[in-house]
C-alpha cells in the first residue's frame, strides 16, 4: 500500500527523516508524522490504524481498542436481542391467546400463531450467538490479525473491480466481493477464534464477517483522514 500508512509503521523512536518519494517535497519526520495521526479524530479507526501500522503504540493502546470494539459491538448485539424479546414475547401472547379462557380456537388464532412463529423463527436465525459479547476479545483479536496479515487481493491487485465477463464494463472483484484485499478462509477463520470449521460456519461467521467488515471500514476512513494531514504537514 504506498500510503501514509507506510510512513507511520517506519515510525521509531529516531528523528530520522523520510522521503515522501514525491521529489523536492519537505522530507517528514517522526514527529510530523505523530502530529498528523494525532489529528485524525479518535475512535475505532485511528486505533485500528495504530494497531496495524505502529505496533508498539498500537500496544500501549490496547485498552482504547477494546473499548472502542465494544462501542462498535455492544449496540448491535443490544439491538438483536431486543428485537428478539419482542418476537418472543409476541409469540407467547399469540400462545396464550389461543383458547383464552377455555374458548374455542379459532381459525384467525391459529393464522396468528403461526405468523408469530415464523416471525421469531426468522428473528432468531439473524441473531449473533448469545455468547457473543465474552467472546468479543478473542474475535477482535483475530480479526485484527487477518487485517494485518492479509495482502492485497490477487485476482483485482487491491482494485476491487475487475471487467465484466461480458465485456459491458467493470464489476466489482468476484475473488475478494469488492473488498481489495485477501480473505481468509473459513477454515483459518475458525483455528484463530479457536473454534471447529462447522461451529465457525453455523454460528460465528455472520458476527464474525460483520465485525471485519466495519473494522475494515473504519480503519480505511481514518487512513485516507492521516493521508490528507500528512501531505498537509509534507
Ligand atoms: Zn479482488
Amino acid at each position: 500500500m504506498s500510503d501514509g500508512r507506510e510512513l507511520m509503521a517506519r515510525l521509531g523512536p529516531s528523528t530520522v527523516k523520510f522521503d515522501t518519494g514525491r521529489g523536492g517535497a519537505p522530507d517528514l519526520t517522526n514527529q510530523d508524522i505523530a502530529a498528523a495521526l494525532g489529528m485524525v479524530p479518535a475512535g475505532l479507526g485511528r486505533e485500528l490504524l495504530e494497531a496495524l501500522w505502529w505496533p508498539d503504540s498500537g500496544m500501549r493502546r490496547s485498552q482504547q481498542l477494546r473499548q472502542a470494539v465494544i462501542a462498535l459491538v455492544a449496540p448491535e448485539y443490544v439491538r438483536q436481542q431486543q428485537a428478539l424479546n419482542v418476537a418472543r414475547t409476541e409469540f407467547g401472547i399469540a400462545k396464550a391467546c389461543m383458547g383464552w379462557a377455555g374458548g374455542p380456537v379459532t381459525d384467525a388464532q391459529r393464522i396468528e400463531h403461526r405468523k408469530a412463529e415464523v416471525r421469531l423463527e426468522a428473528t432468531r436465525a439473524l441473531c449473533w450467538p448469545n455468547n457473543t459479547m465474552e467472546q468479543l476479545g478473542v474475535l477482535a483479536k483475530a480479526i485484527v490479525e487477518e487485517m494485518s496479515t492479509c495482502g492485497c487481493c490477487r485476482a483485482c491487485q487491491g482494485l476491487r473491480i475487475q471487467a465484466a465477463k461480458d465485456g459491458t464494463g467493470i464489476v466489482e472483484c468476484e475473488a475478494c466481493g469488492g473488498a481489495g484485499v485477501e480473505a481468509r478462509s473459513g477454515r483459518e477463520r475458525a483455528a484463530a477464534i479457536g473454534a471447529d470449521h462447522s461451529a465457525y460456519r453455523r454460528y460465528w461467521q455472520p458476527v464474525y464477517e460483520w465485525m471485519l467488515e466495519h473494522m475494515r471500514a473504519a480503519e480505511s476512513i481514518a487512513a485516507r483522514d492521516f493521508n490528507r494531514m500528512v501531505s498537509r504537514a509534507a
